[in-house]
C-alpha cells in the first residue's frame, strides 16, 4: 500500500483492500524531495507530521510501523515491490498533473505481472460518477451539486487482518519547526468534533473572519487524515447550517472532477475568451501584496495571517484573490503558486479551482460579479477591526468604523491613533474605482 494523501487507517477504500485482498501488506510512503521542497514550511511541517501520526497509529494496531523511503517514487515503488516480492500496488488516486504523470510512470515501471489497484478515496464520489441529466459533468456549479447530492455511494470497506510487514527505512520526519495544526487522524476527529457543536451556526458564521465559524478541517481532507465521507457522515443534513457545510465538500469534489476532465486549467482559462488578457507587469505591486502592505487592510490582514500561519479564512481569500486579479490586474497564476506554497491546505485542484472562479476566467464565470470592493467587504465581515487590527496592529489605534479605509479620517485623528500614512502604514497603492475600470477594459466587459 502506498500512502500519498489519505493518511488515515479508516475509512480508507485503498487500505481496506489491501488488508483484506493480500495475507501480507507493506504500509510505504514515499518522501519525494520534488514534492518536499515545492511544499513551503507550513504544508511540510504538516505532511511529516501526519506522516509519524500514522506511523504512530499504525504500530499501536499491528505492532509494526510504515516503511519510509527518500527518493523519486518511479524508482522507490519497483524497489519496494522487488523486495517484499509484492504482486499489488494499491493506492488511491489523486487528480493533479503532477501526480497523474507520476503516478503513470511509476505503473510503467513496475515489472511484467505487478498490478496497481487504484481507488479514489480521497473525494466523497470519485471523478465522472457525478453526471448530470445529458451525461455529462456540469461546468456549473449548482447542477453539479445536485447530481452530486443524488449520487450514491459507493461502501468502502472496513480494515482487513492482512500483516503488516516493515522493510528498512531511509530519510526521515524531522522538521524544521511545529506543524501549524495537531497532526493525525486523532486530532482530526478531535477538530471535527469541535465544529459539530457550532455547526448549525456555520450558516450565519462562516464569512466572519474574526469568528471561529468554520470547521479548519481543509488541511485534515488534503492530507487524508480525515476521509471526506466520514465528515459528511458526522456533520449530516439535519439543519440548514450543516447542510449549507456539506455542500463545500460538494465544491470540493467538484474542482477535482473539473481538473480531471479539463486537465489545463492548471494553467489556462477555461474559457477561450480570456487567453489573451493582457495582465499588468508590476513586480512592486505583486511584492506589496504578498507582505502584506497594499494600503487597504483587510487585504494586508490576509496575507500578513498567511505568511504569519499557513492560513487565511475562506471570505479574505476570495478577498485578497479579487483585489490581486481586479484592483492590481496581476495573473492569477501568480497568486495561484503564492498560495499554494504558503497554504497548509495548498491543494492543486482546489487552489486553481478557487483562483479561477476568483479571476472569472474558470467555469461558472461572472467576472464582472466578483470585483469585490476590499474596503466595503471590511465594514460588513470585519465590522469592528478585530481581525485587521489583530494582524495589522499599526492600525489597533483607530476608531473600528476607520479601520477600513484610514485614509478616510483627517491627519489629526490619524496621529492621535500614531498612524502616518505613508510611514507607519502605506498609502492605498491603488485606487479602487480606477483599477475596476482598467480591469473591465482588459477583461473587454461592457
Ligand atoms: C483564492 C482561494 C484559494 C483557495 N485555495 C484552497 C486550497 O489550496 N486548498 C483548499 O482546501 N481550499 C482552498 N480554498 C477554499 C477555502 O478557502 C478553504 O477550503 C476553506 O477556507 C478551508 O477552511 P475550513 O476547512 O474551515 O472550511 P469550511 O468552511 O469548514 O468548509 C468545509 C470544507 O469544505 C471545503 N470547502 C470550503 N470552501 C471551499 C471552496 N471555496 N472550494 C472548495 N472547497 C471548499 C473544504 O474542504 C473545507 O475544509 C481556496 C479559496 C480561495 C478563495
Amino acid at each position: 500500500m502506498w500512502f500519498r494523501r489519505d493518511l488515515r487507517l479508516d475509512d480508507n477504500p485503498a487500505w481496506s483492500a489491501a488488508t483484506t485482498e493480500c495475507a501480507q501488506v507493506v504500509a510505504l510512503f514515499v518522501l519525494d524531495v520534488r514534492l518536499l521542497d515545492d511544499a513551503g514550511p507550513f504544508r511540510r511541517r504538516q505532511l511529516l507530521a501526519n506522516v509519524a501520526a500514522l506511523d504512530e497509529e499504525l504500530r499501536e494496531r499491528t505492532g509494526t510501523g510504515l516503511t519510509l523511503r527518500q527518493g523519486n517514487p518511479t524508482e522507490v515503488v519497483a524497489e519496494v515491490v522487488a523486495e517484499a516480492t509484492a504482486g499489488m500496488v494499491y493506492l488511491n488516486a489523486d487528480v493533479s498533473g503532477f501526480a497523474t504523470r507520476r503516478d503513470r510512470a511509476v505503473t510503467a515501471s513496475l515489472p511484467d505481472g505487478v498490478g496497481v489497484r487504484s481507488l479514489h478515496g480521497t473525494l466523497v464520489h470519485p471523478p465522472g460518477t457525478v453526471l448530470t441529466k445529458n451525461g455529462a459533468l456540469s461546468k456549473v456549479f449548482t447542477p453539479f451539486w445536485r447530481a452530486w447530492a443524488a449520487t450514491p455511494l459507493d461502501p468502502w470497506s472496513a480494515p482487513g487482518s492482512a500483516e503488516v510487514v516493515s522493510l528498512a527505512s531511509t530519510g526521515s520526519l524531522a522538521t524544521d519547526g511545529e506543524p501549524p495544526m495537531a497532526p493525525g487522524t486523532a486530532a482530526a476527529l478531535t477538530r471535527l468534533e469541535a465544529f459539530v457543536a457550532h455547526a448549525d451556526r456555520y450558516g450565519d458564521e462562516r464569512d466572519f473572519p474574526a469568528v471561529a465559524g468554520t470547521s479548519m478541517l481543509s488541511a485534515d481532507l488534503k492530507y487524508g487524515t480525515l476521509s471526506p465521507r466520514t465528515a459528511l457522515e458526522v456533520v449530516g443534513e439535519s439543519t440548514p447550517g450543516r447542510a449549507a457545510w456539506c455542500r463545500q465538500l460538494a465544491w470540493r469534489d467538484w474542482y477535482a472532477h473539473l481538473l480531471v476532465a479539463h486537465p489545463s486549467l492548471e494553467r489556462e482559462p477555461m474559457s477561450e475568451r480570456y487567453r489573451d488578457v493582457v495582465w499588468a507587469d508590476d513586480p512592486g505591486g505583486f511584492e506589496a501584496w504578498k507582505q502584506g502592505r497594499t494600503g487597504y487592510p483587510l487585504v494586508d490582514a490576509g496575507m500578513r495571517e498567511l505568511a504569519a500561519t499557513g492560513w487565511m479564512h475562506n471570505r479574505v481569500r476570495m478577498v485578497v484573490a479579487s483585489f490581486l486579479v481586479k484592483d492590481l490586474l496581476i495573473d492569477w497564476r501568480l497568486g495561484e503558486a503564492h498560495f499554494r506554497r504558503l497554504l497548509v491546505d495548498g491543494d492543486t485542484s482546489q487552489n486553481v479551482g478557487n483562483w479561477q472562479w476568483s479571476a472569472g476566467t474558470g467555469p461558472d464565470a461572472a467576472p464582472y460579479h466578483r470585483i469585490m470592493n476590499p474596503v466595503l467587504q471590511s465594514r460588513k465581515f470585519d465590522t469592528d477591526g478585530t481581525y485587521i487590527k489583530h494582524w495589522v496592529p499599526e492600525l489597533g489605534g483607530l476608531p473600528s468604523a476607520a479601520v477600513h479605509a484610514p485614509w478616510d479620517l483627517p491627519p489629526l485623528e490619524l496621529a492621535a491613533a500614531g498612524v502616518t500614512l505613508g510611514e507607519s502604514y502605506p498609502w492605498p497603492i491603488v485606487d479602487h474605482f480606477e483599477a475596476r475600470q482598467r480591469f473591465m477594459t482588459a477583461f473587454r466587459i461592457e
